[in-house]
């Protein structure tokens, strides 16, 4: 298999004589603000390859398109090729975060109406957040995509947020990326996973994703192991 791409937590092969799909591996790597903060946590990438997959899988039966294929092994996932437009969505339920930080916000307020927000995904720039017309502006995509996008958005987390609430869990915010598959139509791309989500504890207020990691909080992989048995009903 040849490396298509290595990111921070992932990377991405091309399968030989595979025209049109990826193949996506979890790694154990722990990066936050910027990745001046790093660890190894071994057992995330299993961890994560296995919510995402039950996530793209929650997804796709409420007709939602992911590039999400199948699970092909504890670190590995199949998915269909895409080109990822240059940007992070965050959709927010409840006040965190970044949203505190540069609002002077307090941290758990519940929002009247889910917020989207649009971040430049570029490294040197360290992910800025963008309006509309700056996506325009860059040429990340075209105006009607960025509609669309930002209607998946809120499908997703209208989604998201339901399945998590039934599991005891609650859904405060999480990034999404999106890709153009070779038909065209527009995805939900990367993963979805404590490492991209906040959730909460609905009965305790325990924080089970990688704020654990961003301010040691407590043992990471035990608030993933936590979101996992909930999910699984346990
Ligand atoms: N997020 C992410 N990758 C990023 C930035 C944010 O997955 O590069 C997720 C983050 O885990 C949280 C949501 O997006 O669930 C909102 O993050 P925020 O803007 O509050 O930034 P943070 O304070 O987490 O850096």
């Amino acid at each position: 298999m040849a490396v298509v791409y290595e990111g921070k937590a992932k990377i991405i092969y091309e399968l030989e004589g595979e025209q049109d799909k990826y193949v996506v591996y979890f790694k154990d790597t722990a990066t936050a603000f910027d990745a001046t903060k790093k660890s190894e946590v071994e057992g995330k990438g299993v961890l994560n390859n296995t919510l995402s997959a039950i996530a793209f899988q929650i997804l796709e039966e409420k007709g939602i398109k992911t590039h999400f294929i199948k699970k092909l092994s504890d670190r590995e996932m199949l998915v269909w090729k895409a080109k990822r437009y240059d940007l992070e969505v965050v959709v927010r339920n409840i006040s965190a975060g970044s949203l505190c930080k540069r609002l002077g916000l307090k941290e758990g307020q519940k929002l009247n109406k889910p917020l989207v927000e649009l971040f430049y995904k570029k490294d040197e720039l360290h992910d800025p957040l963008i309006c509309i017309e700056h996506s325009l502006l860059l040429g990340i995509a075209s105006r009607k995509e960025i509609h669309e996008i930002i209607k998946i958005a809120r499908r997703v987390n209208k989604v998201l947020k339901e399945f998590f609430r039934s599991n005891g869990l609650i859904l405060v915010d999480f990034k999404l990326e999106f890709g153009k598959l070779t038909d065209g139509s527009i995805a939900v791309i990367d993963e979805i996973s404590p490492d991209t989500c906040r959730l909460w504890d609905a009965e305790t207020g325990e924080k089970l994703d990688k704020d654990r990691f961003r301010f040691d909080l407590g043992d990471l992989l035990e608030g993933y192991r936590k979101v996992l048995q909930k999910i699984q009903g346990g």
